[in-house]
Order: structure tokens, then sequence, then C-alpha cells
């Protein structure tokens, strides 16, 4: 597989994007006898591995199930996630000698940094007898008679598959494209509007300032819109609201509602605050409160009206306390927007399911054409779930 510039390659698989799903669909493929190629824009290969999970790479989650992701067919991910488990990736880092952790709710971690994953995608990739050429741009594509001819910055390539994994639209810095989407509509495959999901969200006007003014305040919420709901730890930004409940609930969020918030989750609120007037009658509803919620969070609340004007405890109702732990438990907040692509973890939406084999996520339309990882429309929560996709949806392709 020589690279002279105006030559002609010939490979089994053509690979665009060197990234997670990419990378691991490669080494398979290779392992069971393809010749492959990968092609990648970018100087390095899986630089989102590089800098997910803060670096130690979220790499899975133990619960993964099919219904942690996002899809307008929610069975589509099932085949695959059901072929190629958690378990099935640790049994390959133990391999390679890759330690690892779990950090909370299932969500595992390397031990080191997760550059260790990217060797071992890599020296995978080469030990399989695959090729990888990075910062070669990918031009026209075409059928041709033994598959598909493709363009690129580095000579033309012929190969009997088509593998695209060129990932999603978030952190364009980071050289996210809209090339998978392009190559499918060109295919005649119908593309679910991609959005930002697990992104934070931005505010105006008074909430606005109110959040800036607690910014880096972060407390334990249920986050919730449209029947689905969340229960991890928020936080106040300049601009908004984040942290894993926002980003969680922002891939099922929609332009216009309101994010419902229980700022009181987990706790016994109205049976601890009864308990507090009891032995403290005479202290005020705000430290009351500050027992159960974060200071500045409290004192927010109160300058925003939204507490009861009680001095002392003691004039509390038992009512009052139930109807004020009841607003506190489904606090509305409108937001104005998310932060968008430029920190989205992830796309929501993507190339449609219908027209892809849910075993092979090979096209119905056009054989020897593949979509895999996070340019098909299927989305992962937060916590690892949107890397075992990308594991499990090349480990069906390249396996079936
Ligand atoms: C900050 C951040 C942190 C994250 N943390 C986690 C985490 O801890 N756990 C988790 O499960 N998920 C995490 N994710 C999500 C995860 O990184 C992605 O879901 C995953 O990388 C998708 O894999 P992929 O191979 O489909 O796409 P990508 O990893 O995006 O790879 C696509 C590749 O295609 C290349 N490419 C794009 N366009 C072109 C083009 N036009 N020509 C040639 N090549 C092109 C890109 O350069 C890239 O190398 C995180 C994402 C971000 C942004």
């Amino acid at each position: 597989m020589s690279n002279p510039s105006n030559s002609l390659t010939r490979v089994d698989a053509l690979v665009i994007g060197a990234g997670a799903a990419g990378l691991f669909y490669a080494a398979r493929a290779g392992e069971a006898g393809l010749r492959v190629l990968v092609v990648d824009h970018a100087a390095k290969p899986a630089e989102k591995v590089r800098i997910s999970g803060g670096g130690r790479c979220n790499f899975t989650n133990i619960h993964t199930r099919p219904e942690a992701f996002l899809s307008q067919n929610p069975h589509f991910a099932r085949s695959a996630l059901a072929r190629f488990t958690p378990e099935d990736f640790t049994a390959r880092l133990a391999r390679h000698g890759i330690g690892w952790h779990e950090k909370t709710l299932g969500q595992l971690f390397c031990d080191g940094r997760s550059a260790a994953i990217i060797d071992m995608l890599v020296g995978e990739l080469h030990a399989s007898g695959g090729e990888m050429r990075l910062e070669t741009r990918v031009g026209a594509i075409a059928r041709s008679a033994d598959g598909f001819l493709v363009e690129t910055s580095g000579g033309k390539i012929e190969a009997g598959r088509l593998i695209v994994a060129s990932g999603g639209l978030s952190i364009p810095k980071m050289g996210a494209t809209g090339l998978a989407y392009d190559i499918a509509r060109q295919f005649g495959h119908e593309v679910v509007t991609p959005r930002p999901a697990l992104v934070p969200f931005v505010f105006e006007g008074r909430e606005k300032e109110d959040f800036a003014s607690i910014s880096g305040v972060a407390c334990p919420v249920r986050a919730g819109f449209d029947g689905a709901s969340f229960d991890e730890a928020m936080l106040f930004t300049h601009r908004g609201l984040s942290g894993p409940a926002i980003l969680q609930i922002s891939s099922y969020w929609r332009e216009g509602g309101e994010v419902r918030l229980d700022l009181l989750a987990g706790q016994n609120a109205a049976e601890a605050l009864i308990a507090f007037k009891a032995e403290s009658p005479r202290k005020s509803l705000l430290s009351a409160l500050e027992t159960l919620l974060p200071n500045r969070l409290v004192a927010l609340l109160a300058a925003r009206g939204d507490l009861p004007a009680f001095e002392r405890m003691a004039d509390m109702s038992h009512a009052s306390i139930h109807a004020l732990c009841k607003a506190l438990s489904d606090w509305g907040v409108l937001p104005a927007g998310t932060e968008g692509w430029r920190t989205a973890e992830v796309t929501l939406g993507g190339i449609d399911t219908a027209a892809l084999s849910s075993r092979t996520m090979e096209s119905r339309l056009v054989p020897g054409l593949y979509f895999i990882g996070e340019c098909v429309d299927v989305t992962g929560w937060l916590g690892g779930y949107n890397f075992q996709w990308a594991w499990a949806s090349a480990h069906a392709a390249a396996l079936g």
C-alpha cells in the first residue's frame, strides 16, 4: 500500500476517520483477514479519546443497555451492544496491561492517561497489517466496479468496502466535520437533524445574572424534561447551568421547554425542616435551608423571592414547610439555548438507522457502505456509553 500522490491504492476496506470507532473497526477487520487503510484529515489519531474523561478516558459503562441510548429507533443499538459488551472491552485492556477503575455510576476510567488506549488502538491496527494515513483530505467518492473509488489528497483509493467513521459535529476546533452526513446523503440515506448534546445550558436576562452570581456552586439535583430525569450534580456557571445532571438532560431538551429541577432530590427535606423547627424554633428559614442546600444558593433563592418571608421557623406551619419543599422540588428554569457545538460532547441525531442493518451497520441501499460510531443516529448518555457504542458498532461492522 504505497502512497505516491497520484497513485491508486487498492484495499479491501477503506475507513474514513481514525477515531475510536474507525481504529477499532480497522484492527478487527485486519484480524479477520482484510487489507485495511484508515485515513483522517487530522495530524493525530483519536484526539477525542485523548481528551475524554479529563485525560483518563471513560471508555465504557458497566450498566450499558439499550435504554441508555437515544435514537429515533430505540431498538437499533440492541444487537451490536449485545454482541460486544463492556466486559469484552475490559478483557482487551487486560491483554494490553492497561489498568482501570470504576468511578461512579458504572463509569470505567483508565488508571493512567487515555494515551494508553490510543496506543492500544493504533498498535492493534498495525499488528493486524493495517495502515493509517493522517493529514489526508477526502474528496470525491464514487461507486466503482469493485466497490468505491475515493479521491484523497494522498491519491486515489479503491476499496471493496467503505467504512464511514468520521464522527459527528461536536467540537469543530478538534476537526469535527459533517462529512459522514454528506456521504450518507450522496448515497440516498436520510440524516436525522444533528443537534448538540451533552452540552451546558445558557440563559438570558435575570436568570443569567442570577446564576452567574453563584458561578462555581454545585449541588445534587434531579433534572427532568419530557419524562426523562437524571439524579446527578448540577453546577452554576457564568453563562447558565452545567454539571452531569444538566449535560444528561440537555440530550432530551427542546428549545422553548422548561427544565424541571428538584433541588432537594434524595433528601427527606420536609421531615428535616420540621425537625429543625422543633429543635431551633428561633432560627431562620434560611439557616434551616442551609442544612439542605449550599449557602450561596439559599441566599440567591431568597434574593429572587423564591422563598417565603418567614423570620423564624417557629412561624412556619407544617403546611408552609410542605409547600416550600414542593416548590423547591419542582423549580422550573427556561434555558435560552445551549453552548452549542463548541462544547457539546456528542451529536444527537445523525445517519438514520432505518436504512442500516442493525447487525452489521451496512447500508441497505448501497452494499459495501458502512456507518459506525457517533455519525449514526445512536447517542449515549454521559458516562462511557458513547465509547461503548463506538466499540460495539465497529465490532458489528467488522465481524457481522
Ligand atoms: C470533550 C469530550 C469528552 C468526551 N468524553 C467521553 C467519555 O469520557 N466517554 C465517552 O464514552 N464518550 C466521551 N466523549 C464522546 C466520544 O469522544 C465520542 O462519542 C467518540 O469519540 C465517537 O467516536 P467516533 O470514532 O465515532 O468519532 P470521533 O472520535 O470523533 O472520530 C472521528 C474521526 O474522523 C475524523 N474526521 C472528521 N471529519 C473528517 C474529514 N472530513 N476527513 C477526514 N477525517 C475526518 C476526525 O479527525 C476524527 O479523528 C467525549 C467527547 C468530547 C468532545
